[in-house]
């Protein structure tokens, strides 16, 4: 019996779930791998899956797909399109969709499962699922291996993971090194002296505070930065007051930073430190701000030479022109948790899941940036096929590439 991917998309395309709330999916991939006759266990980091394929001597490989959605309102209009929502960890009900494409990580883990398990006598070694909660969270990774799964479970000679992105359907990007950033999310509470908005002198406003602060941090790129390296700064969120004729007591920002290394990392956390101090100091602010980090995700970097071996692999599987290098991407991920605490190289690779035709239009028109939905908008929804039969071919030769 071979399972109806499509059918599987679909269905959890159309019940997304929240991070570190993917029951309903861990349950229906569990089964899946149990069906297939993993040895499979749930529950292992909140609500990650893990399905372990024993088929004898051999080296052994660890396959990732994550499975949370987002808090986005989906607004595609594909028949299938969510309308589901969920409970955020502030109380609030939010809609949620997979805007990141996640629902296609699982459909096509379990169908690379499926071929590798049709195929085993081809092959031997081992082969770990890990089916993951909450990466959108940067959260999962690190919950799955405190849960042990480097005791309990053969350790990995490589970690591989794919993820869908607004390339053309069809079309694989890889890279050597450093495939995604490094990223931070900080909080900074500015502190000024609230009172009445009819007597400024009186105070020191912390949101006049927190709009040249916001501005001298968009220096850090334009002016600190080596034009020919790559560094982001994003204020994503920005809250003080509650009525306009009152100064409020502080603001608060919430920063997003990006960086492809350690040393950018060190210098542009410098940067952001000594930029918030200062414009407290210049509004005579009383009390010194506080910067809090709330999250930090090490850099994605992809093994030199298992990375040649994927590559060619899926050339060989793909067609050579299939396969494209694009770039460092300034998102992050927590996949290379699993390779950094086993010391197993990493690959990381992306995979397309837009029209062909319409991307093409797309990068004629100059077009692209309005025209092809990145992850997390309420837009994107990958191309069932041949998204699906890609990624499942991509995993499978991957891991064939590894397994004896
Ligand atoms: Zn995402
Ligand atoms: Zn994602």
């Amino acid at each position: 019996m071979t399972i109806d991917l499509e059918a599987l998309y679909i269905d959890l395309h159309r019940h997304p779930e929240l991070s570190f709330q993917e029951t309903r999916t861990a349950g229906i991939a569990a089964q899946h791998l149990r069906d297939l006759g993993l040895d499979v266990e749930e529950g292992v980091g909140i609500t990650g899956v893990v399905g372990l394929l024993a088929n004898g001597e051999g080296p052994t490989v660890w396959l990732r797909a994550d499975m949370d959605a987002l808090p986005v309102e989906e607004q595609t209009g594909l028949p299938y399109a969510s309308t589901a929502t969920g409970v955020d960890p502030s109380g609030t009900t939010v809609p949620v969709m997979h805007a990141c494409g996640h629902d296609m990580h699982v459909t096509a883990m379990i169908g690379a499962v499926e071929q590798l398990v049709a195929t085993r006598d081809e092959w031997s070694g081992t082969v770990v699922v890990l089916i993951q909660p909450a990466e959108e969270y940067g959260a999962g990774a690190r919950a799955m291996l405190d849960a042990g799964i480097l005791v309990r479970y053969p350790k990995p000679d490589v970690v591989l993971g794919q993820h869908v992105t607004p390339l053309p359907a069809g079309i694989i990007g890889v890279r050597s090194g450093t495939q995604m950033a490094a990223s931070d999310g900080l909080t900074v509470t500015l502190h000024g002296r609230g009172g009445h908005g009819s007597r400024p002198h009186t105070t020191i406003d912390p949101v006049v505070m927190a709009a040249a602060t916001v501005m001298r941090l968009q220096t850090i790129t334009s002016r600190e930065v080596n034009p020919q390296e790559v560094a982001v700064v994003t204020v994503g969120s920005i809250h003080a007051g509650l009525k306009n004729n009152i100064i409020p007591t502080e603001a608060k920002l919430e920063l997003s930073l990006r960086y492809p290394n350690d040393e950018m990392r060190d210098k542009v956390l410098a940067s952001v430190e000594r930029i918030v101090r200062a414009e407290a100091a210049a509004s005579g602010a009383e009390r010194e701000p506080e910067i809090r980090t709330d999250h930090t995700l090490p850099p994605t970097i992809n093994d030199v030479d298992a990375t040649a071996r994927v590559t060619a692999a899926l050339q060989r599987a793909l067609g050579e022109q299939s396969v494209i290098d694009p770039g460092m991407f300034t998102g992050s991920e927590d996949v290379s948790w699993f390779a950094r605490d086993s010391g197993a190289p990493l690959v990381f690779w992306f995979w397309g899941g837009f029209d062909p035709v319409r991307f093409a239009e797309a990068i004629a028109g100059g077009t692209a940036d309005a025209d092809v939905p990145t992850n997390h908008s309420p837009f994107y929804a990958p191309e069932i096929h041949p998204t699906i039969e890609v990624g499942v071919t991509a995993m499978t030769t991957a891991a064939r590439e590894f397994l004896a």
